[in-house]
């Protein structure tokens, strides 16, 4: 059996500068609270609480007078939380990715021009919520092309959550283009995104078997997932080397992996090391 691993795998460059800073965090001698989860990978989560960070859903859940700092995550808040850490007297971090904040920048620009702010992307993800923040009240969230029923307004504005893929955005910027007359759209899909899913894609075509290693809940593992399993592919998403099964490899000469960009190398590193000691 043979063992491929994609061009693009691993830490993506807004996850290794989220990671870095905040690990710099670590060694301030400071109290760091992480609001939410700096990524969406429970290992890297785990790494940071083993260094006495303090993760919170919400800055209320700090006490007042806290002395200490505020970690923003990769994936970006809305505005209101930055004032909020200011009133508690807490220093704030920001480690959001700078794809998130060009795209955070674009809904409040066309919500000032007052337009519907269209945000593809996962309901209730972080990223989006945070996008809905900057959208001002204007900003409307689908995931696909018949969401568009629940659109209204002279004018759209539509950008992406920076992990879909390019396709699937296409898609539903030509659908309210037939239905709105006003629309402009703005790609905000990452080039770390898109090369990632490039390369998935191009490396699922040449092998037997699929593996996508990273955590349920970061939207970008599932996105390689979904189009890895489209180019016909058998295709499993793997959180750690624990969830791979052998049976899956029965019979496969060529196995190829991929990673969401917010998985370390060292999960990936162990899965490598399994498949090679099955082969
Ligand atoms: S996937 Fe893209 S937007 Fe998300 S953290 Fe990485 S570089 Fe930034």
């Amino acid at each position: 059996m043979e063992v491929f691993l994609a061009k693009q795998a691993g830490f993506c460059e807004g996850v290794e500068r989220a990671y870095r800073i905040a690990l710099e965090q670590t060694r301030s001698g400071q109290q760091v609270f992480m609001l939410g989860n700096l990524v969406h990978n429970r290992q890297v989560i785990e790494k940071f609480k083993n260094a006495d960070v303090i993760t919170v859903k919400s800055v209320s859940e700090i006490p007042q007078a806290t002395k200490g700092i505020l970690l923003i995550s990769a994936h970006g808040v809305p505005p209101e939380i930055y004032q909020e850490a200011k009133a508690k007297g807490l220093g704030v971090v920001d480690t959001t990715c700078p794809w998130v904040k060009k795209a955070q920048k674009i809904a409040q620009e066309f919500a000032k021009e007052g337009r519907t702010v269209v945000i593809v992307g996962d309901q209730g993800h972080t990223e989006v919520k945070g996008l809905l923040g900057w959208s001002n009240g204007k900003g409307k969230v689908i995931e696909n092309a018949e969401d568009i029923k629940n659109i209204t307004g002279n004018k759209i504005g539509v950008l992406a959550q920076t992990t879909q893929s390019k396709a699937h955005f296409q898609q539903i910027v030509s659908a309210l283009k037939q239905k709105f007359e006003n629309v402009k759209a703005q790609d905000t899909i990452c080039s770390a995104t898109s090369k990632r899913q490039e390369a998935a894609v191009d490396l699922a075509r040449q092998v037997n078997l699929m593996l996508v290693i990273g955590d349920t809940m970061s939207a970008n593992t599932k996105r390689l997932t979904e189009l890895c399993s489209q180019t016909g592919t058998e295709t499993h998403q793997i959180q750690t080397v624990s969830e791979l099964e052998k049976s899956w490899l029965a019979g496969k000469a060529k196995v190829g992996l991929t990673s969401g960009a917010s998985t370390p190398n060292w999960v990936i590193q162990k899965v490598i090391n399994s498949l090679k000691n099955q082969a």
